[in-house]
């Protein structure tokens, strides 16, 4: 197979997916080599399966919840088999609409099935064939990381993936690791009537957002009833009977948590392994992440990398952006696109949704800028009040003087896509006057960034 593609994407997920349309709407034709579903782990087993699950568990938890506001709603427990069912409907009608459509109708794109790995730094080996091209585009993605622990082998541990396949929520489980994907499940779980313990190395939750944001949060997980402890230690694992139990240094000192399943939620690792990148001379960094410039190019000519492969922020838009400017720098060698993350917003499904964008109120200060700082409670917006006295916050940071928003953070109902207004702020230089003086929908949750704005402009005036 030589010589009839312009660019050869190793992966078909959302990074490959973007780049593929990016360089067939400019008249370049694209091979995807997939080893597994299309679409990869957004689709198949990371945001729509898990948002698909988090959305029911927020509804059913509502609807219990609406028993106190007189609706009368006497929900019993939930049905396992039925929302699982639910959820490979939601993933098999997103995998064909957004992407087995997609490549029917682009006749510029096609799909090689297979475990494709580099020879040299123009040949990539799947199953019997060699595919030869100039461009590639490495979009491998990653998977659930595994801790070495002593004894894990010996329970049959969950990741994020096999989670996500339960036939019956389990009566009790261990979560490792604080992270996103814990809190996003756990909350899930326990929703579902699950008793979920989420263990943390660390000593917070969430160290990219703010811990006024975060400690409202953790208290209102624990309030549902999931039980969090910090440094934590792990030290070994063990099966005894039906259940998973886990050793670990508290303080100081040993406890034993046991639980009905083990989750591993400790990150993830980049699919960088067993792939041949050094015979295609690609380096990676010491976390094994594809190390790239600003426009997506590897250290071997002619690859690109983008997406989780190569890095943090990983979430699905990032890569997808990432992705975009490559396919634009492989196409044209004189485009120099370049990618910066400063304005990508990032949210976590939890409730009440945690989102953030910019920098905080401490990386402004080392960037040697002065801020003014609000932090606002949402029980001064009314719309908090209307949904049934909602808890949360947000966080507005403002350079002192000309009120430029640098960054901003939220802890509130629908808040992943509520950041949107704050990313184009933050985005294209807007101030708080500005956001002050537009006008909101009332009631709504939104309308609470103009208060807080207002709020910041009278800490300006007072500085
Ligand atoms: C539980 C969970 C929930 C998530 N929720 C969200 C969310 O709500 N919002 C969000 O933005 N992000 C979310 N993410 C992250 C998001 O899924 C990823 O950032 C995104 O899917 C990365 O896309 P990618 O194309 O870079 O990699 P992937 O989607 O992982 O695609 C890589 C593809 O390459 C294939 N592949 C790998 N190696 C080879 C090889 N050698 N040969 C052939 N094919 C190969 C894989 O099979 C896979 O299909 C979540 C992740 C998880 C696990």
């Amino acid at each position: 197979m030589t010589g009839s593609y312009d660019v050869v994407i190793l992966g078909s997920g959302t990074t490959a997916f973007a780049a593929a349309k990016t360089i067939a709407a400019s008249g370049g034709r694209v091979l995807m080599v997939e080893q597994s579903h299309l679409g990869g782990t957004c689709v198949n087993w990371g945001c729509v399966p898990s948002k698909t699950l988090i959305h029911q568990a927020e509804v059913y938890f509502a609807a219990r919840r609406g028993e106190a506001f007189g609706l009368n709603l006497a929900a019993a427990f939930p049905n396992c088999g039925l929302l699982m069912a639910e959820k490979r409907k939601a993933v098999e009608t997103v995998r064909r609409e957004h992407y087995q459509k997609e490549l029917e109708a682009n006749d510029r794109i096609d799909v090689l099935r297979g475990h494709g790995q580099f020879l040299s730094p123009q040949e990539l080996q799947v199953g019997a064939e060699v595919v030869r091209c100039e461009r590639f585009l490495i979009a491998t993605g990653g998977i659930p990381r595994v801790a070495r622990i002593p004894g894990l082998t010996d329970v049959d541990y969950l990741t994020s993936y096999s989670a996500l396949h339960l036939a019956c929520f389990p009566k009790s489980m261990i979560i490792l690791g604080g992270g996103v994907i814990a809190l996003e499940m756990g909350q899930m779980f326990r929703r579902f009537g699950t008793a979920v313990t989420i263990l943390e190395r660390g000593e917070r939750l969430l160290k990219e957002f703010d811990p006024r944001l975060t400690q409202v949060f953790q208290e209102i997980l624990e309030e549902e009833g999931v039980v969090l402890r910090f440094g934590v230690e792990t030290r070994r694992i063990y099966r005894e009977g039906e259940e998973s139990c886990l050793v670990a240094e508290v303080a100081g000192e040993e406890q034993i948590f046991r639980a009905e399943r083990l989750m591993l939620a400790v990150g993830t690792a980049p699919a960088s392994v067993g792939i041949g990148l050094e015979l295609a001379g690609v380096q990676v960094n010491e976390g094994g992440f594809i190390i790239t410039d600003e426009e997506m190019r590897t250290t071997s000519p002619g690859i690109w990398a983008a997406g989780d492969v190569t890095g943090p922020p990983l979430i699905a838009p990032a890569g997808a952006r990432e992705a975009e400017v490559a396919a634009q720098n492989m196409l044209n060698p004189e485009a120099h696109r370049r990618i910066t993350h400063r304005h990508t917003p990032m949210a976590v499904f939890v409730d009440p949704e945690l989102a953030t964008v910019g920098i905080s109120p401490e990386e402004a200060r080392e960037e040697g800028r002065e801020v003014v700082e609000t932090c606002f409670d949402l029980d001064l917006v009314a719309k908090a009040h209307v949904m049934g006295g909602r808890r949360g916050r947000m966080l507005l940071v403002a350079e002192r003087g000309s009120g430029r928003l640098l960054g901003v953070q939220l802890l509130a109902p629908r808040a992943a896509d509520i950041i949107h207004e704050a990313t184009l702020a933050v985005r294209f230089g807007l101030t708080v006057f500005d956001l002050a003086e537009t006008i909101h929908v009332y009631p709504s949750i939104s309308d609470g960034l103009r208060l807080a704005a207002l709020e910041n402009i009278r800490q300006q005036a007072l500085a």
